[in-house]
């Protein structure tokens, strides 16, 4: 039997067993894929075993991400870029690590939104945390011209912009009115708007209509950003496809099979995130 876990702390809201049992079902491999609860600082430790626990390899999610980037022996280079690895895998005695997130995001906006890189010189990209770090980077290298950027926390959405020297322009939340006028796609990476968290206040008037409006939050499915943004006709793009595009790298290098993202496998997702 090939195993693979999911390492993170706190651990038991962590949905990609439900991804990766799916797939092992629906393509009759004799696998299995766990939560593994590990403590602040127990990242690097863990992984060095990794083998020896008998997993072919991990995810990775918070907080570890950065610290298992430190403990790779190999990185791809998406995940350079970014500092951050969430998915692990070993060969030959030696740990590789890749940043599925940053993949996962693309593809999800390529699905839900094709063609939107078409006409994207500018994009405003809400929060600076680690999922901010690698969509930044992701919309770069895609050929998103300009990307603004506004935090709460000033001083880490600065640190973003000196890796990508001229290309990301840090503002204030109040100036955001100013600038949407100018957004050919907006994107929160803030966990504001996710249930149990506050709400995003962030009127959409001055969004042209072709803007396209995304959410990485996908508890709820439907945040409010993308139900204002739908009912204003904007083009828009959940946080779900995000979640099960992230976990393809990892299933195909663990498990020998690159898994499609169906219908199917999103409609299980969202029944056990509206039970939730
Ligand atoms: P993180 O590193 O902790 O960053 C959180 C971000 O939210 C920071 O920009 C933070 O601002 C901002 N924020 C938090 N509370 C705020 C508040 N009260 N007011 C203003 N800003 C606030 O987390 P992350 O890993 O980037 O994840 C962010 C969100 O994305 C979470 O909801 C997570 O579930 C979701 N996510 C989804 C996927 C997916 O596959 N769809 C993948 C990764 C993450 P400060 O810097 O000022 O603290």
């Amino acid at each position: 039997m090939i195993r693979a876990c999911c390492i993170g702390w706190p651990i038991h809201h962590v949905r990609s067993p439900l991804i990766h049992r799916f797939w092992l079902k629906a393509y009759g491999i004799d696998g299995d894929y766990s939560r593994e609860a590990v403590e602040p600082g127990g990242a690097a430790d863990f992984l060095r075993t990794l083998a020896d626990r008998g997993f072919a390899g991990c995810n990775v999610t918070i907080p570890h991400k950065e610290a298992a980037f430190a403990a790779m022996d190999e990185v791809e280079p998406g995940a350079v870029a970014v500092g951050a690895v969430n998915t692990v895998w070993h060969d030959g005695g030696r740990l590789i690590g890749m940043n599925s997130d940053v993949t996962g995001f693309l593809r999800n906006l390529d699905d839900q939104v094709p063609g939107w890189d078409v006409e994207v010189g500018h994009a405003v990209v809400l929060g600076a945390g680690g999922a901010a770090r690698g969509i930044v980077h992701g919309l770069l290298s895609r050929g998103v011209e300009i990307v603004t950027l506004a935090n709460r926390s000033r001083g880490k959405a600065e640190a973003i912009a000196a890796g990508h020297p001229g290309r990301i322009r840090v503002v204030t939340w109040d100036d955001l009115p100013a600038i949407l006028p100018g957004a050919d796609l907006l994107v929160n990476t803030t966990s504001l708007g996710m249930s149990g968290q506050l709400p995003l206040v962030l009127p959409l008037d001055a969004l042209k209509p072709s803007a396209v409006v995304s959410d990485i939050v996908y508890v709820p499915l439907t945040t409010p950003l993308l139900a204002d943004a739908a009912r204003r006709g904007h083009r828009t793009a959940e946080g779900l496809g995000m979640l099960l595009h992230q976990a393809v790298p990892g299933f195909q290098k663990w498990f020998g099979v690159t898994p499609e993202v169906t219908a199917e496998l999103h409609a299980l997702l969202a029944a056990d995130i509206r039970g939730h």
